[in-house]
Protein backbone atom coordinates (compact mmCIF):
# COMPACT_ATOMS: atom_id res chain seq x y z
CA UNK A 1 0.00 0.00 0.00
CA UNK A 2 1.33 3.23 -0.58
CA UNK A 3 1.20 6.30 1.43
CA UNK A 4 -1.12 8.34 -0.42
CA UNK A 5 -3.91 5.54 -0.38
CA UNK A 6 -3.32 4.54 3.60
CA UNK A 7 -3.67 8.96 4.11
CA UNK A 8 -6.96 8.75 1.69
CA UNK A 9 -7.86 5.34 3.62
CA UNK A 10 -8.18 7.64 7.13
CA UNK A 11 -9.64 10.47 5.78
CA UNK A 12 -12.70 8.83 4.56
CA UNK A 13 -12.91 6.94 8.50
CA UNK A 14 -12.50 9.93 10.25
CA UNK A 15 -15.14 11.70 7.91
CA UNK A 16 -17.22 8.23 8.67
CA UNK A 17 -16.91 8.48 12.16
CA UNK A 18 -17.50 12.12 12.70
CA UNK A 19 -21.06 11.46 10.02
CA UNK A 20 -21.75 8.77 13.17
CA UNK A 21 -20.91 10.87 15.61
CA UNK A 22 -22.21 9.53 18.93
CA UNK A 23 -23.72 6.14 17.72
CA UNK A 24 -21.37 3.16 18.03
CA UNK A 25 -19.54 2.60 14.72
CA UNK A 26 -19.68 -0.57 12.52
CA UNK A 27 -16.33 -2.27 11.95
CA UNK A 28 -14.78 -1.22 9.58
CA UNK A 29 -15.85 -4.10 6.85
CA UNK A 30 -13.77 -4.40 3.89
CA UNK A 31 -10.82 -2.98 2.07
CA UNK A 32 -8.84 -3.92 -1.38
CA UNK A 33 -5.43 -5.67 -0.53
CA UNK A 34 -4.57 -6.65 -3.99
CA UNK A 35 -6.54 -7.37 -7.58
CA UNK A 36 -8.74 -10.59 -6.99
CA UNK A 37 -8.15 -9.86 -3.13
CA UNK A 38 -10.22 -8.17 -0.34
CA UNK A 39 -9.74 -7.75 3.21
CA UNK A 40 -12.24 -8.65 5.70
CA UNK A 41 -13.71 -8.02 8.88
CA UNK A 42 -17.28 -8.91 10.58
CA UNK A 43 -18.28 -9.94 14.04
CA UNK A 44 -18.64 -13.48 12.75
CA UNK A 45 -15.77 -14.65 10.89
CA UNK A 46 -13.24 -12.02 12.30
CA UNK A 47 -10.64 -11.13 9.93
CA UNK A 48 -10.54 -12.95 6.67
CA UNK A 49 -8.78 -12.57 3.45
CA UNK A 50 -11.35 -13.28 0.10
CA UNK A 51 -9.28 -14.15 -2.91
CA UNK A 52 -9.99 -15.48 -6.35
CA UNK A 53 -7.30 -18.13 -7.84
CA UNK A 54 -5.12 -17.48 -10.79
CA UNK A 55 -5.19 -18.99 -13.87
CA UNK A 56 -5.13 -23.00 -13.87
CA UNK A 57 -4.53 -23.09 -9.73
CA UNK A 58 -6.02 -25.82 -7.67
CA UNK A 59 -6.81 -26.03 -4.02
CA UNK A 60 -3.47 -27.02 -3.23
CA UNK A 61 -1.41 -24.44 -5.01
CA UNK A 62 -4.01 -22.10 -3.88
CA UNK A 63 -3.19 -23.13 -0.19
CA UNK A 64 0.27 -22.45 -0.49
CA UNK A 65 0.47 -19.70 -2.06
CA UNK A 66 -2.12 -17.51 0.51
CA UNK A 67 -0.94 -19.69 3.61
CA UNK A 68 2.87 -21.26 3.00
CA UNK A 69 1.19 -24.71 3.44
CA UNK A 70 -0.44 -26.97 0.98
CA UNK A 71 -1.77 -29.05 3.91
CA UNK A 72 -4.15 -25.64 4.84
CA UNK A 73 -6.69 -26.45 1.90
CA UNK A 74 -9.13 -27.80 3.80
CA UNK A 75 -9.78 -24.40 5.78
CA UNK A 76 -10.36 -22.20 2.76
CA UNK A 77 -14.17 -21.64 2.81
CA UNK A 78 -16.33 -21.77 -0.01
CA UNK A 79 -14.25 -24.54 -1.45
CA UNK A 80 -17.11 -27.29 -2.94
CA UNK A 81 -16.85 -30.91 -1.75
CA UNK A 82 -13.41 -32.46 -0.24
CA UNK A 83 -10.62 -31.32 -2.62
CA UNK A 84 -13.20 -29.65 -4.96
CA UNK A 85 -12.11 -27.45 -7.80
CA UNK A 86 -11.59 -23.28 -7.80
CA UNK A 87 -13.34 -21.63 -9.99
CA UNK A 88 -12.17 -18.62 -11.33
CA UNK A 89 -13.18 -15.65 -10.64
CA UNK A 90 -14.76 -16.98 -7.48
CA UNK A 91 -13.50 -15.56 -4.50
CA UNK A 92 -12.33 -18.04 -1.42
CA UNK A 93 -12.34 -17.08 2.10
CA UNK A 94 -8.82 -17.55 3.77
CA UNK A 95 -9.23 -17.38 7.89
CA UNK A 96 -6.32 -14.53 9.23
CA UNK A 97 -4.72 -17.87 10.97
CA UNK A 98 -4.17 -19.54 8.05
CA UNK A 99 -2.35 -17.15 6.20
CA UNK A 100 1.37 -16.25 6.10
CA UNK A 101 2.78 -13.48 7.84
CA UNK A 102 2.83 -11.51 5.07
CA UNK A 103 -0.63 -11.76 3.97
CA UNK A 104 -1.42 -11.39 7.67
CA UNK A 105 0.23 -8.19 7.40
CA UNK A 106 -1.32 -6.93 4.44
CA UNK A 107 -4.91 -7.79 5.57
CA UNK A 108 -4.60 -5.61 8.45
CA UNK A 109 -2.80 -2.67 6.41
CA UNK A 110 -6.13 -2.80 4.54
CA UNK A 111 -8.14 -2.24 7.09
CA UNK A 112 -6.57 -0.68 9.57
CA UNK A 113 -3.85 1.78 7.65
CA UNK A 114 -1.12 3.34 10.45
CA UNK A 115 -1.79 1.01 12.60
CA UNK A 116 0.32 -1.95 13.52
CA UNK A 117 0.22 -4.67 16.22
CA UNK A 118 2.93 -4.93 19.10
CA UNK A 119 3.36 -6.97 22.31
CA UNK A 120 2.45 -3.46 24.07
CA UNK A 121 -0.91 -3.24 22.83
CA UNK A 122 -2.18 -1.31 18.91
CA UNK A 123 0.70 1.14 17.53
CA UNK A 124 -0.82 3.60 15.47
CA UNK A 125 1.03 6.20 13.44
CA UNK A 126 -0.59 9.51 12.82
CA UNK A 127 -0.51 10.24 9.05
CA UNK A 128 0.63 13.29 7.58
CA UNK A 129 3.56 15.86 9.33
CA UNK A 130 2.95 18.57 11.56
CA UNK A 131 -0.87 19.49 10.97
CA UNK A 132 -3.52 18.49 13.45
CA UNK A 133 -5.29 15.68 11.64
CA UNK A 134 -7.97 14.66 14.12
CA UNK A 135 -8.61 13.80 17.66
CA UNK A 136 -8.21 10.85 20.84
CA UNK A 137 -11.70 10.30 20.34
CA UNK A 138 -12.24 9.14 16.92
CA UNK A 139 -9.28 7.24 17.24
CA UNK A 140 -10.63 5.63 19.90
CA UNK A 141 -14.31 4.76 18.50
CA UNK A 142 -12.17 3.40 15.68
CA UNK A 143 -9.92 0.99 17.12
CA UNK A 144 -11.86 0.28 20.25
CA UNK A 145 -15.20 0.43 19.37
CA UNK A 146 -16.19 3.19 21.76
CA UNK A 147 -15.00 7.03 21.93
CA UNK A 148 -15.20 6.95 25.50
CA UNK A 149 -11.90 4.85 25.90
CA UNK A 150 -10.16 8.20 24.98
CA UNK A 151 -9.40 9.11 28.38
CA UNK A 152 -7.62 5.28 28.96
CA UNK A 153 -5.95 5.58 25.88
CA UNK A 154 -5.05 9.65 27.04
CA UNK A 155 -3.61 8.27 30.09
CA UNK A 156 -1.96 5.28 28.75
CA UNK A 157 -0.04 7.79 26.50
CA UNK A 158 0.60 9.86 28.75
CA UNK A 159 -0.62 12.85 26.48
CA UNK A 160 -1.46 16.26 27.47
CA UNK A 161 -4.72 16.68 25.60
CA UNK A 162 -7.30 15.29 23.05
CA UNK A 163 -5.60 16.46 20.04
CA UNK A 164 -3.28 14.66 17.48
CA UNK A 165 -0.63 15.82 15.33
CA UNK A 166 0.97 13.99 12.14
CA UNK A 167 3.73 11.27 12.85
CA UNK A 168 2.64 11.34 16.61
CA UNK A 169 2.91 7.46 17.51
CA UNK A 170 -0.04 6.13 19.64
CA UNK A 171 -0.49 2.97 21.94
CA UNK A 172 -3.71 1.13 22.20
CA UNK A 173 -3.68 -1.08 25.16
CA UNK A 174 -4.93 -4.63 23.79
CA UNK A 175 -7.62 -4.67 26.55
CA UNK A 176 -9.24 -1.34 25.12
CA UNK A 177 -9.21 -2.78 21.59
CA UNK A 178 -12.00 -4.54 19.32
CA UNK A 179 -11.70 -8.26 19.59
CA UNK A 180 -10.09 -9.03 16.10
CA UNK A 181 -7.55 -6.27 17.06
CA UNK A 182 -6.61 -7.25 20.03
CA UNK A 183 -6.40 -10.92 18.90
CA UNK A 184 -3.76 -9.50 16.53
CA UNK A 185 -1.94 -8.34 20.30
CA UNK A 186 -2.14 -11.20 21.38
CA UNK A 187 -1.04 -13.19 18.52
CA UNK A 188 2.12 -11.44 18.45
CA UNK A 189 2.28 -11.96 22.27
CA UNK A 190 2.51 -15.94 21.60
CA UNK A 191 3.99 -15.90 18.30
CA UNK A 192 7.36 -15.41 19.22
CA UNK A 193 10.09 -18.05 19.50
CA UNK A 194 10.72 -17.48 22.84
CA UNK A 195 7.45 -16.57 24.89
CA UNK A 196 7.58 -20.10 25.93
CA UNK A 197 11.07 -20.71 26.83
CA UNK A 198 12.13 -17.61 28.25
CA UNK A 199 11.35 -16.30 31.78
CA UNK A 200 11.92 -12.53 32.55
CA UNK A 201 13.25 -11.72 36.04
CA UNK A 202 15.39 -9.65 38.01
CA UNK A 203 18.16 -10.44 40.78
CA UNK A 204 20.85 -8.50 42.38
CA UNK A 205 23.20 -7.82 39.22
CA UNK A 206 19.87 -6.50 36.96
CA UNK A 207 17.19 -8.04 34.68
CA UNK A 208 17.66 -11.48 33.04
CA UNK A 209 15.96 -13.81 30.49
CA UNK A 210 15.90 -16.97 31.59
CA UNK A 211 16.57 -20.45 29.81
CA UNK A 212 16.27 -23.74 30.74
CA UNK A 213 18.71 -25.94 28.89
CA UNK A 214 17.27 -29.27 27.13
CA UNK A 215 19.11 -32.18 26.75
CA UNK A 216 21.93 -32.22 23.88
CA UNK A 217 22.02 -28.11 23.77
CA UNK A 218 25.35 -26.51 24.61
CA UNK A 219 25.39 -22.91 25.83
CA UNK A 220 27.29 -21.38 23.13
CA UNK A 221 24.71 -22.74 20.40
CA UNK A 222 21.31 -23.19 22.02
CA UNK A 223 21.83 -19.55 24.30
CA UNK A 224 24.34 -17.43 22.80
CA UNK A 225 23.70 -17.96 18.83
CA UNK A 226 20.43 -17.80 19.21
CA UNK A 227 19.04 -15.37 21.74
CA UNK A 228 21.91 -12.92 21.62
CA UNK A 229 22.90 -12.67 18.13
CA UNK A 230 26.15 -13.04 18.45
CA UNK A 231 27.70 -15.65 15.19
CA UNK A 232 31.30 -14.71 16.16
CA UNK A 233 33.73 -17.68 18.01
CA UNK A 234 35.82 -15.40 20.05
CA UNK A 235 32.98 -13.50 21.24
CA UNK A 236 29.96 -16.09 21.24
CA UNK A 237 33.03 -18.61 23.43
CA UNK A 238 33.47 -14.93 25.41
CA UNK A 239 29.74 -14.50 26.34
CA UNK A 240 29.32 -18.56 27.35
CA UNK A 241 31.40 -17.79 29.50
CA UNK A 242 29.63 -14.68 30.84
CA UNK A 243 26.61 -15.99 31.30
CA UNK A 244 27.98 -18.85 32.93
CA UNK A 245 29.60 -17.31 35.56
CA UNK A 246 26.51 -14.66 35.85
CA UNK A 247 24.24 -18.18 36.19
CA UNK A 248 26.78 -19.93 38.62
CA UNK A 249 27.79 -22.57 36.57
CA UNK A 250 31.39 -23.80 37.32
CA UNK A 251 31.79 -25.89 34.65
CA UNK A 252 30.44 -25.23 30.82
CA UNK A 253 30.84 -28.36 29.54
CA UNK A 254 28.68 -30.14 32.24
CA UNK A 255 25.55 -27.68 32.92
CA UNK A 256 22.85 -30.36 34.22
CA UNK A 257 20.14 -30.38 32.07
CA UNK A 258 16.58 -28.04 32.82
CA UNK A 259 19.21 -25.93 34.72
CA UNK A 260 18.00 -22.28 34.50
CA UNK A 261 20.78 -19.75 32.74
CA UNK A 262 20.52 -16.22 33.15
CA UNK A 263 21.02 -13.96 30.04
CA UNK A 264 21.21 -10.51 30.55
CA UNK A 265 19.04 -8.60 29.56
CA UNK A 266 20.58 -6.00 27.26
CA UNK A 267 22.56 -8.94 25.52
CA UNK A 268 19.28 -9.92 23.71
CA UNK A 269 18.38 -9.27 20.45
CA UNK A 270 14.94 -7.15 20.12
CA UNK A 271 12.63 -10.08 19.17
CA UNK A 272 13.70 -11.70 22.70
CA UNK A 273 12.85 -9.03 25.06
CA UNK A 274 10.04 -9.58 27.23
CA UNK A 275 6.82 -8.15 25.56
CA UNK A 276 6.02 -4.73 25.92
CA UNK A 277 9.81 -3.95 26.15
CA UNK A 278 10.50 -0.70 24.07
CA UNK A 279 13.04 -1.78 22.10
CA UNK A 280 10.72 -4.62 21.32
CA UNK A 281 7.89 -2.96 20.45
CA UNK A 282 10.14 -0.47 18.36
CA UNK A 283 11.16 -3.60 16.61
CA UNK A 284 8.00 -5.30 16.11
CA UNK A 285 6.38 -2.03 14.69
CA UNK A 286 9.29 -1.53 11.81
CA UNK A 287 9.07 -5.41 11.00
CA UNK A 288 5.23 -5.01 10.38
CA UNK A 289 5.52 -1.81 8.75
CA UNK A 290 8.06 -3.25 6.38
CA UNK A 291 6.15 -6.65 5.96
CA UNK A 292 3.03 -4.53 3.90
CA UNK A 293 6.09 -3.99 1.22
CA UNK A 294 6.45 -7.33 -1.22
CA UNK A 295 7.43 -7.27 -4.75
CA UNK A 296 4.83 -6.80 -7.11
CA UNK A 297 6.02 -7.12 -10.43
CA UNK A 298 5.66 -10.41 -12.24
CA UNK A 299 8.21 -11.18 -14.34
CA UNK A 300 8.34 -14.75 -16.21
CA UNK A 301 11.72 -16.03 -16.84
CA UNK A 302 12.90 -12.66 -15.61
CA UNK A 303 11.59 -10.99 -18.51
CA UNK A 304 13.12 -7.27 -18.09
CA UNK A 305 14.41 -7.95 -14.39
CA UNK A 306 18.49 -6.47 -14.48
CA UNK A 307 20.13 -8.84 -11.39
CA UNK A 308 23.37 -6.97 -10.25
CA UNK A 309 25.70 -9.49 -8.76
CA UNK A 310 28.16 -8.52 -6.15
CA UNK A 311 30.61 -11.05 -5.18
CA UNK A 312 32.32 -10.16 -1.89
CA UNK A 313 36.08 -9.08 -1.44
CA UNK A 314 38.44 -9.83 -3.73
CA UNK A 315 42.00 -8.19 -4.93
CA UNK A 316 44.27 -7.84 -1.84
CA UNK A 317 41.11 -8.18 0.51
CA UNK A 318 40.31 -12.34 0.19
CA UNK A 319 37.60 -12.09 2.98
CA UNK A 320 37.69 -14.56 5.41
CA UNK A 321 40.49 -16.99 4.97
CA UNK A 322 40.08 -20.54 7.01
CA UNK A 323 42.04 -24.07 6.37
CA UNK A 324 43.50 -22.08 3.39
CA UNK A 325 40.00 -20.86 1.43
CA UNK A 326 39.95 -17.61 0.33
CA UNK A 327 36.04 -16.32 0.97
CA UNK A 328 37.52 -14.41 -2.10
CA UNK A 329 38.26 -16.94 -4.42
CA UNK A 330 34.61 -19.37 -3.58
CA UNK A 331 31.94 -16.25 -3.65
CA UNK A 332 33.43 -15.17 -6.78
CA UNK A 333 33.00 -18.41 -8.53
CA UNK A 334 29.26 -18.99 -7.44
CA UNK A 335 28.75 -15.36 -9.01
CA UNK A 336 30.16 -16.60 -11.78
CA UNK A 337 27.60 -19.69 -12.09
CA UNK A 338 25.04 -17.75 -11.29
CA UNK A 339 25.45 -15.01 -14.02
CA UNK A 340 26.16 -18.03 -16.14
CA UNK A 341 23.15 -19.80 -15.02
CA UNK A 342 20.97 -16.49 -15.25
CA UNK A 343 22.16 -15.42 -19.31
CA UNK A 344 21.55 -19.18 -20.54
CA UNK A 345 18.23 -19.86 -18.51
CA UNK A 346 16.97 -16.65 -18.08
CA UNK A 347 15.66 -13.40 -20.12
CA UNK A 348 17.62 -11.37 -16.94
CA UNK A 349 20.17 -8.54 -17.55
CA UNK A 350 23.06 -9.20 -15.69
CA UNK A 351 25.52 -6.67 -14.07
CA UNK A 352 28.65 -7.65 -12.27
CA UNK A 353 30.21 -5.46 -9.61
CA UNK A 354 33.64 -6.91 -9.96
CA UNK A 355 36.06 -9.01 -12.37
CA UNK A 356 38.98 -10.73 -12.57
CA UNK A 357 40.83 -9.82 -15.20
CA UNK A 358 39.94 -9.27 -18.74
CA UNK A 359 37.31 -11.47 -19.03
CA UNK A 360 34.41 -14.19 -16.73
CA UNK A 361 36.28 -17.61 -16.51
CA UNK A 362 34.92 -20.20 -14.71
CA UNK A 363 37.53 -22.73 -13.09
CA UNK A 364 36.22 -26.02 -13.83
CA UNK A 365 37.75 -27.59 -10.60
CA UNK A 366 37.00 -28.13 -7.15
CA UNK A 367 39.59 -26.03 -5.39
CA UNK A 368 40.38 -22.97 -6.67
CA UNK A 369 43.52 -21.35 -7.93
CA UNK A 370 44.49 -18.02 -5.96
CA UNK A 371 44.18 -15.12 -7.65
CA UNK A 372 43.95 -11.55 -6.60
CA UNK A 373 43.12 -9.40 -10.22
CA UNK A 374 39.58 -8.66 -8.73
CA UNK A 375 38.61 -5.07 -9.58
CA UNK A 376 35.52 -3.38 -8.97
CA UNK A 377 33.80 -2.27 -12.58
CA UNK A 378 33.80 1.61 -11.53
CA UNK A 379 35.28 4.01 -14.28
CA UNK A 380 37.81 3.95 -14.59
CA UNK A 381 38.46 0.31 -12.18
CA UNK A 382 39.59 -0.14 -9.68
CA UNK A 383 41.64 -2.58 -8.43
CA UNK A 384 41.06 -4.09 -5.23
CA UNK A 385 43.65 -2.96 -2.50
CA UNK A 386 41.81 -1.38 0.25
CA UNK A 387 38.23 -3.94 1.29
CA UNK A 388 36.55 -0.84 2.25
CA UNK A 389 37.10 1.21 -0.12
CA UNK A 390 35.85 -1.59 -2.73
CA UNK A 391 33.01 -2.21 -0.34
CA UNK A 392 32.23 1.47 -0.42
CA UNK A 393 32.67 1.81 -4.14
CA UNK A 394 30.29 -1.06 -4.89
CA UNK A 395 27.37 0.95 -3.55
CA UNK A 396 28.33 3.89 -5.43
CA UNK A 397 28.37 1.44 -8.48
CA UNK A 398 24.97 0.34 -7.44
CA UNK A 399 23.31 3.26 -7.40
CA UNK A 400 24.93 4.74 -10.56
CA UNK A 401 23.02 1.65 -11.74
CA UNK A 402 19.84 2.21 -10.51
CA UNK A 403 19.73 5.95 -11.55
CA UNK A 404 20.39 5.05 -15.09
CA UNK A 405 17.30 2.23 -14.84
CA UNK A 406 15.21 5.27 -13.52
CA UNK A 407 16.44 7.36 -16.97
CA UNK A 408 15.27 4.26 -18.98
CA UNK A 409 11.79 4.87 -17.10
CA UNK A 410 12.41 1.27 -15.60
CA UNK A 411 10.84 0.28 -12.21
CA UNK A 412 13.52 0.18 -9.74
CA UNK A 413 11.52 -2.74 -8.56
CA UNK A 414 12.50 -4.55 -11.60
CA UNK A 415 16.24 -4.74 -10.11
CA UNK A 416 17.66 -6.64 -7.62
CA UNK A 417 21.21 -6.14 -6.14
CA UNK A 418 22.64 -9.92 -4.43
CA UNK A 419 26.22 -9.63 -2.30
CA UNK A 420 27.48 -12.91 -2.03
CA UNK A 421 29.27 -14.02 0.76
CA UNK A 422 30.62 -16.35 2.88
CA UNK A 423 30.80 -16.58 6.40
CA UNK A 424 33.70 -17.12 9.18
CA UNK A 425 31.38 -17.47 12.20
CA UNK A 426 31.45 -19.98 15.61
CA UNK A 427 32.48 -23.82 14.14
CA UNK A 428 28.93 -25.15 15.27
CA UNK A 429 27.09 -23.10 12.80
CA UNK A 430 26.64 -24.75 9.73
CA UNK A 431 24.74 -23.08 6.54
CA UNK A 432 23.51 -20.32 4.59
CA UNK A 433 22.02 -16.83 5.93
CA UNK A 434 20.66 -14.18 4.19
CA UNK A 435 21.05 -10.22 5.71
CA UNK A 436 18.71 -7.62 4.95
CA UNK A 437 18.55 -3.90 5.16
CA UNK A 438 17.34 -3.47 8.92
CA UNK A 439 15.67 0.12 10.15
CA UNK A 440 18.84 0.79 12.21
CA UNK A 441 19.74 4.53 12.54
CA UNK A 442 22.03 6.22 9.76
CA UNK A 443 23.36 9.55 8.80
CA UNK A 444 20.82 11.05 6.90
CA UNK A 445 23.02 11.67 4.28
CA UNK A 446 26.29 9.98 3.38
CA UNK A 447 29.14 10.28 1.08
CA UNK A 448 33.00 9.55 0.50
CA UNK A 449 35.79 12.11 0.27
CA UNK A 450 39.11 11.08 -0.75
CA UNK A 451 40.91 10.83 -4.76
CA UNK A 452 40.31 6.94 -4.84
CA UNK A 453 36.94 8.08 -4.86
CA UNK A 454 36.29 11.44 -6.35
CA UNK A 455 38.16 10.19 -9.59
CA UNK A 456 35.30 8.36 -10.12
CA UNK A 457 32.56 8.95 -12.49
CA UNK A 458 29.71 7.23 -10.46
CA UNK A 459 31.00 8.82 -7.52
CA UNK A 460 30.69 12.78 -9.00
CA UNK A 461 27.66 12.04 -10.52
CA UNK A 462 25.90 11.03 -7.25
CA UNK A 463 28.45 12.49 -4.46
CA UNK A 464 26.35 11.93 -1.31
CA UNK A 465 23.26 9.59 -0.48
CA UNK A 466 20.35 9.79 1.81
CA UNK A 467 16.94 7.95 1.92
CA UNK A 468 13.74 8.94 3.69
CA UNK A 469 12.01 6.67 6.12
CA UNK A 470 9.49 5.62 3.66
CA UNK A 471 11.80 4.23 1.30
CA UNK A 472 13.63 2.04 3.88
CA UNK A 473 10.60 0.72 5.02
CA UNK A 474 9.45 -0.49 1.56
CA UNK A 475 13.38 -1.57 0.81
CA UNK A 476 13.60 -3.64 4.32
CA UNK A 477 9.55 -5.11 2.87
CA UNK A 478 11.06 -5.84 -0.24
CA UNK A 479 14.41 -7.34 0.92
CA UNK A 480 13.11 -9.59 2.85
CA UNK A 481 10.63 -11.03 0.60
CA UNK A 482 13.94 -11.38 -1.64
CA UNK A 483 15.47 -13.08 1.40
CA UNK A 484 12.41 -15.43 2.05
CA UNK A 485 12.65 -16.36 -1.68
CA UNK A 486 16.20 -17.54 -1.40
CA UNK A 487 16.40 -19.45 1.34
CA UNK A 488 13.18 -21.41 0.61
CA UNK A 489 14.96 -22.31 -2.54
CA UNK A 490 17.96 -23.59 -0.50
CA UNK A 491 16.40 -25.63 1.53
CA UNK A 492 14.34 -27.13 -1.13
CA UNK A 493 17.77 -28.34 -2.58
CA UNK A 494 18.73 -29.41 1.40
CA UNK A 495 21.08 -26.87 1.03
CA UNK A 496 22.08 -26.06 4.63
CA UNK A 497 20.28 -23.27 6.00
CA UNK A 498 21.09 -21.61 9.72
CA UNK A 499 18.81 -22.83 12.66
CA UNK A 500 17.79 -20.00 14.23
CA UNK A 501 16.78 -17.14 11.82
CA UNK A 502 18.67 -17.51 8.52
CA UNK A 503 17.16 -13.84 7.55
CA UNK A 504 19.02 -11.58 9.67
CA UNK A 505 18.45 -7.71 9.59
CA UNK A 506 21.53 -6.51 11.61
CA UNK A 507 25.21 -7.78 12.57
CA UNK A 508 26.03 -7.52 16.25
CA UNK A 509 29.16 -7.76 17.45
CA UNK A 510 30.71 -6.32 20.52
CA UNK A 511 29.60 -6.00 24.09
CA UNK A 512 28.39 -2.67 23.84
CA UNK A 513 28.70 -1.81 20.13
CA UNK A 514 25.27 -0.97 18.23
CA UNK A 515 24.53 -3.74 15.92
CA UNK A 516 24.86 -2.44 11.94
CA UNK A 517 23.97 -3.09 8.53
CA UNK A 518 26.54 -4.00 6.10
CA UNK A 519 27.76 -1.22 4.22
CA UNK A 520 27.03 -2.82 0.75
CA UNK A 521 23.30 -2.65 1.91
CA UNK A 522 23.08 0.39 4.07
CA UNK A 523 23.96 2.90 1.30
CA UNK A 524 22.69 1.54 -1.29
CA UNK A 525 19.48 3.16 -3.24
CA UNK A 526 18.31 -0.67 -5.19
CA UNK A 527 15.17 -1.13 -3.10
CA UNK A 528 15.36 -4.80 -3.51
CA UNK A 529 19.15 -5.96 -2.34
CA UNK A 530 20.51 -8.89 -0.22
CA UNK A 531 23.55 -9.92 0.89
CA UNK A 532 23.90 -14.00 0.77
CA UNK A 533 26.81 -15.71 2.83
CA UNK A 534 26.38 -19.01 1.17
CA UNK A 535 28.35 -21.07 4.24
CA UNK A 536 30.66 -20.85 7.29
CA UNK A 537 34.19 -21.35 6.06
CA UNK A 538 34.90 -21.91 9.63
CA UNK A 539 32.62 -25.14 10.21
CA UNK A 540 34.80 -28.28 8.45
CA UNK A 541 31.68 -29.58 6.67
CA UNK A 542 30.62 -26.61 5.05
CA UNK A 543 34.43 -25.61 4.37
CA UNK A 544 34.80 -29.36 2.58
CA UNK A 545 31.66 -28.73 0.59
CA UNK A 546 32.55 -25.23 -0.51
CA UNK A 547 35.65 -26.91 -2.05
CA UNK A 548 33.68 -28.91 -4.50
CA UNK A 549 32.17 -27.64 -7.72
CA UNK A 550 29.14 -29.75 -7.31
CA UNK A 551 28.28 -28.00 -4.47
CA UNK A 552 28.82 -24.84 -5.65
CA UNK A 553 26.40 -24.94 -8.90
CA UNK A 554 23.99 -26.23 -6.53
CA UNK A 555 24.30 -23.21 -4.81
CA UNK A 556 24.50 -21.07 -8.07
CA UNK A 557 20.96 -23.05 -8.52
CA UNK A 558 18.86 -22.32 -5.47
CA UNK A 559 19.99 -19.05 -6.01
CA UNK A 560 18.62 -18.75 -9.81
CA UNK A 561 15.32 -20.52 -8.52
CA UNK A 562 15.25 -18.04 -5.54
CA UNK A 563 15.31 -15.40 -8.25
CA UNK A 564 12.62 -16.75 -10.44
CA UNK A 565 10.55 -17.35 -7.48
CA UNK A 566 10.83 -13.81 -6.27
CA UNK A 567 9.01 -11.95 -9.99
CA UNK A 568 7.57 -15.49 -10.59
CA UNK A 569 5.64 -18.26 -8.69
CA UNK A 570 6.39 -22.04 -8.25
CA UNK A 571 10.57 -22.40 -9.54
CA UNK A 572 12.19 -25.25 -8.10
CA UNK A 573 16.20 -25.39 -8.46
CA UNK A 574 16.26 -28.44 -10.37
CA UNK A 575 13.83 -26.96 -12.96
CA UNK A 576 16.42 -24.26 -13.58
CA UNK A 577 19.40 -27.11 -14.03
CA UNK A 578 17.07 -28.48 -16.54
CA UNK A 579 15.44 -25.68 -17.76
CA UNK A 580 16.49 -24.57 -21.21
CA UNK A 581 15.87 -20.74 -22.27
ZN1 LIG B 1 32.50 -11.56 3.33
Amino acid sequence: MNPVAQRSGWWVLAVLVLVRAGVASPPPGRAAVAPGQVARLDDRHGLLLEAEPLAGEGLLAFAERLCGDRSRGDQVEGVRGPGGALLAGVRYGVPYDCLTPTMRSKVVAALFPGGTPTSAGWRYRVPGSGRQVSGLWELSEWLTGAGENFGAIREHNRLVDETLSGEQVVVVPASLLRAPLRALVEGVRVATPTSNELRYGADREGEYAGYRLRPGEALYSSVVVRFTGRLFAEEVNALAEEIAQRSGIADVADIPVGFEVKIPLDLLTPEHLPPGHPGRVEYEAGLSESAQYTNKISARGLDGVTVVLDAGHGGRDVGAATGGVWESLYVYDVMLRVRRLLQEKTNARVLTTTRDGASYVIQDRDVLTHSQGHAVLVTPPYAIEEGRVGTNLRWYLANDLLERERRARRDPEQVVFLSIHADSLHPSVRGAMVYVPGLLPIPSEYGMSGVVYTSRREVKSQPRVSFSRQERVESEGLSRDLADHLIQQFRRSRLAVHPNQPVRDRIVRGRNSRPWVPAVLRYNGIPAKVLLEICNLANAEDRALVKTRAFRERVAEAIVAGLLDYYDVATTPSQVAAAGR
